[in-house]
């Protein structure tokens, strides 16, 4: 008998299951607003402008290598991503409260942080909340890491927007002391995000009740176009002197997917708690990648430490925002336009590379099988995925379904 006898299947990844299934699809049709990835108004993968200069620079640099990063990473990547995320003027930078990691991608950020609290939470009984719902691998990462995940109320299902009320009762009435996944723009999978104001009352109920924040930041810029106002909720819950972690991904906002490249921010209410966090974080990080992967963090760095190339990544960013938001509002134009049955205004209000359609299950089927349209299980589209080539079949096919 193998030793693998014993093993269970595990459960498919409905994002990498819906992939197979549409690149096996031929039809001429087809449209994939499956994979979060930003795709050019042709349908086609978009290197940045600004990372192709990046990229030459550094093949034409004479003393470039491909020796190992130091332990904690590439500093012009870990210093540069500090600025941009609390900003360059940060009082917590200036004081040395912040430190900060170099991981892979968001992802690797996310399971960091999850084995980092895992050892180190107060409590050690602290649930990790998620919100309902949530980008699917949270949940896998978390409890991978051995934590109880719980859920907290977010998305109306009937207006399609935030359930402020809902939320906030969910963290008032948890025990006190629990962590709180949020995710720090363009929520994934609904497109929904916290007004400033209602942001406000967020941390206000998370620092009445002693929660611990972990942002999870995976479309900072990419959102809006506007890197500080991405950051909003970040920076308000720093000013009130909230310890927290914070996940930081390039793979949306610099097209950097593939190279893996995102940083773990640690924030401490004081200088003296960094040492003891930062060797932590490093003995993580040590056991489980040794050093993080240098390509990526070379052009992310590359460009986030020159004024001229950041101003042009600004610009990139702004192109891919605005197209995705031409494609939100060209979408439910063409939906009302068609009279098709439901009001369509959360599409264009929703914000970030998707839209919660609120399409249900069955409706994505149809679509799927007899239009050749993939979207996930839960009527969630990525937006990038629409074009000036095929908004009108996706509309037209949306209203068949629907009526
Ligand atoms: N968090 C959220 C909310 C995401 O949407 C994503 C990307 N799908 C990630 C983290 C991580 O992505 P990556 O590991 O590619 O940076």
């Amino acid at each position: 008998m193998s030793y693998f006898a014993k093993v269970p299947q595990a459960p498919a990844d409905g994002i990498l299951k819906l992939s197979v299934l549409s690149k096996a699809d031929t039809n001429a049709n087809k449209v994939d607003l499956g994979v979060g990835a930003y795709r050019d108004d042709s349908g086609k993968p978009w290197v940045l402008p600004v990372v192709h200069k990046a990229e030459q620079r550094l093949a034409e640099d004479p003393t470039a290598n491909h020796e190992y990063l130091g332990v904690g990473g590439l500093p012009a990547l870990t210093s540069g991503a500090q600025k941009l995320i609390f900003g360059a003027d940060s009082p917590a930078i200036k004081d040395g409260r912040v430190y900060t990691i170099q991981t892979i991608s968001g992802t690797g950020a996310n399971m960091v942080a999850a084995v980092f609290l895992k050892q180190f939470k107060q409590p050690q009984d602290a649930a990790v909340y998620i919100s309902k719902p949530t980008w699917g691998n949270h949940r896998s990462i978390f409890e991978t890491a051995g934590h109880e995940v719980r859920e907290y109320r977010y998305c109306n299902y009937t207006t399609l927007g935030l359930d402020i009320s809902g939320m906030l009762e969910d963290l008032r009435k948890a025990p006190r002391n629990q962590i709180v996944l949020l995710h720090a723009c363009a929520h994934n999978p609904t497109g929904i995000d916290p007004t400033e104001d209602q942001w406000q009352q967020i941390a206000d109920v998370i620092q009445e009740r002693g929660h611990f924040p972990f942002f999870d930041c995976a479309y900072q810029g990419f959102a809006t176009g506007d890197v500080d106002k991405d950051a909003y909720a970040i920076r308000l819950f720093v000013a009130r002197g909230m310890e927290m972690l914070v996940a930081e991904s390039f793979a949306k906002n610099m097209g950097l997917y593939g190279e893996r490249t995102g940083c773990l921010h640690a924030v401490a209410s004081t200088a003296d708690a960094v040492p003891a966090v930062s060797s932590q974080l490093n003995r993580l990080s040590r056991a489980t990648i040794s050093t993080a992967s240098a390509y990526g963090a070379k052009i992310a760095g590359t460009v986030l430490q020159d004024t001229r190339l950041y101003n042009e990544w600004v610009e990139n960013m702004g192109e891919m925002s605005r197209r995705i938001k031409t494609m939100r509002d060209l979408l439910r134009d063409k939906l009302v336009a068609l009279g098709t049955p439901g009001t369509w205004d959360h599409v264009s209000r929703q914000i970030g590379m998707f839209s919660f359609t609120g399409l249900s299950t069955k409706q994505v089927g149809v679509l799927r099988d007899q239009f050749h349209l993939y979207m996930t299980d839960d009527g969630r589209i990525s937006v990038a995925g629409l074009n000036s080539g095929n908004i009108d079949y996706v509309a037209s096919a949306i209203d068949q379904v629907v009526r």
